[in-house]
């Protein structure tokens, strides 16, 4: 998946071989990338994904993505 993929906003790819693993490395790069892009889109996920329910249904929803992948 690139990080526009996963609501980011360049088109670097980002490689987990689980969904948690994939949120993390895309985390990591969001924050090793250290522009404002970046860091806009980040700091509006956290705003928008406050309180366990929002964050599970993202989760959720980024499961069924992930899932969906074709294998590469
Ligand atoms: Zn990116």
């Amino acid at each position: 998946m690139t990080c526009k993929e996963l609501d980011g906003v360049c088109d670097v790819k980002i490689k987990g071989e689980t969904p948690e693993e994939m949120m993390k490395n895309s985390q990591e790069h969001a924050m090793s990338a250290n522009d404002d892009a970046h860091k806009n889109k980040m700091k509006q996920m956290v705003e928008t994904n406050t309180g366990p329910e929002a964050v599970k249904k993202y989760m959720n929803d980024f499961k069924v993505k992930f899932d969906a992948l074709p294998e590469d």
